[in-house]
């Protein structure tokens, strides 16, 4: 599949990114980086600095763990 057939389908883009970074032997590595200090606050905020460097605050988990999580449970 081509990377313009990938934009138009985003669940073949995901199959497509969680195959490579499967293929990868640091995924899990990747993965725990990827994830890292997004845990919840005393108030179940995710307490990740990127929420407050982009003005963006989640509950958690917050989209970046739901992602994680996501990709781990797709992988092969
Ligand atoms: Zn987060």
């Amino acid at each position: 599949m081509s990377d313009t057939d990938l934009a138009a389908d985003p669940t073949a883009a995901f199959r497509s990114f969680v195959e490579r970074l499967d293929a990868d032997p640091q995924a899990g590595l990747i993965l725990a980086k990827f994830e890292h200090g997004h845990e919840p606050d005393n108030w179940g905020w995710c307490r990740h600095p990127l929420h407050t460097l982009t003005n963006h605050r989640e509950r958690h988990p917050c989209s970046t763990t739901q992602l994680v999580t996501a990709i781990r449970a797709a992988g092969p």
